[in-house]
């Protein structure tokens, strides 16, 4: 077996890629992990993980993914940093292309590369994620509470995530940049029932201004700047990372990676899990379970077996 060869090879070393690499090596399956930069997750540039079972309220998503990388190396996985530029899926050996000129193949891969929102698009966006500007109210709302926020979106996620954040918060403004919602009726029925939320039509966020956190935003519709704590984009919403794929493999009508309930993608021996999979609800707990489910289903396709094992000792 040459240097470069594996069993399994997973591409991305956030907690879905991470979890599959536990119970891969478990499985006592030669296990690689490809992470072009674990900052670059969303995992990893989580400030806060108050909601991660067993893990101390205080958790930094960095420290958390470094516990879960620490228990797959000693397990046997191998991490390696590198950035995932192609992959060669024909034939038995799915080969993996890396930026540095690298090629790993391996019997079965596993994609595990997350969703990540398009380019900062605001002034002052990027210096304040985590320190007042997030994607996740699920994940943050408790940090804000009875605190000044606004949510900017016109989507069903950004309406839903507002009324999540009204149960926290002293008042919400909901910034739509257009004149309606694009959201589902009953999610507009759950808005009208809040009486801490002010609905701002036609409303951009122009800059999000402050020292050392979030203090106030630039709004396209009005001179003063809007004090607030924190706010919440769901703008650009966020697309699977993909790109290296190549096209190679099936995608739903909405530009998602198709799998089975066995997580695998159209090419055999290729699996995938984790946000990269469009998640209606995007937390750690949930891509983990993925990751793990991922592992031993890569690991029943490479043994042959009629049914998944979970019983590695
Ligand atoms: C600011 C913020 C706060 C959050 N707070 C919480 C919370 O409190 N609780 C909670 O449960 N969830 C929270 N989440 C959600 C949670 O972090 C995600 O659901 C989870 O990290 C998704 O895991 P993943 O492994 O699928 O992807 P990611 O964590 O995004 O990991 C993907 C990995 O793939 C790597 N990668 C991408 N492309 C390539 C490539 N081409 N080559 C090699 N590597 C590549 C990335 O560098 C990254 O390390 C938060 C998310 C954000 C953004």
């Amino acid at each position: 077996m040459s240097d470069n060869h594996y069993d399994i090879v997973i591409v991305g070393g956030g907690p879905a890629g991470s979890s599959a690499a536990i119970y891969a090596a478990r499985a006592d399956l030669r296990t690689l992990v490809l992470d072009k930069d674990p900052h670059a997750g969303a995992l990893g540039m989580a400030h806060v993980i108050a909601n991660y079972p067993g893990a101390p309220t205080d958790s930094s998503g960095m420290g958390l993914l470094q516990s879960m990388r620490r228990q797959a190396e000693s397990f046997g996985a191998g991490f390696a940093r590198e950035k995932v530029i192609g992959l060669g899926l024909q034939g038995k050996e799915r080969k993996v292309f890396t930026a540095s000129g690298k090629t790993f193949s391996a019997r079965a891969l596993i994609l595990a590369t997350g969703s990540m929102g398009k380019n900062s698009a605001i002034e002052g966006e990027e210096r304040f994620v985590g320190t007042g500007v997030s994607y996740c109210a699920t994940c943050d709302a408790a940090f804000y509470k009875g605190r000044l926020v606004a949510v900017a979106g016109r989507t069903g996620e950004a309406v839903a995530e507002a009324v999540v954040l009204s149960r926290f918060a002293g008042r919400v403004y909901l910034l739509c940049p257009s004149s309606s919602f694009a959201a589902p009726e009953e999610e507009l029925e759950r808005l009208s029932l809040q009486p801490n939320i002010d609905v701002v039509h036609n409303c951009r966020i122009t800059a999000i201004n402050g020292e050392k956190s979030v203090e106030s935003l630039t709004l396209s519709d009005r001179e003063e700047p809007l004090p607030v704590d924190g706010v919440f984009l769901y703008l650009t919403g966020s697309s699977p990372v993909i790109d290296y794929t190549g096209g190679q493999l099936d995608l739903t009508g909405t530009g998602c990676l198709k799998t089975g309930p066995d997580f695998m993608a159209s090419v055999p021996g290729v699996f995938a899990a984790g946000d990269v999979l469009c998640k209606e609800i995007k937390q750690a707990i949930i891509v983990a379970s993925e990751g793990c489910r991922a592992a031993l289903y890569a690991d029943k396709y490479l043994a042959g077996r009629a049914r998944p094992r979970s019983d590695y000792h």
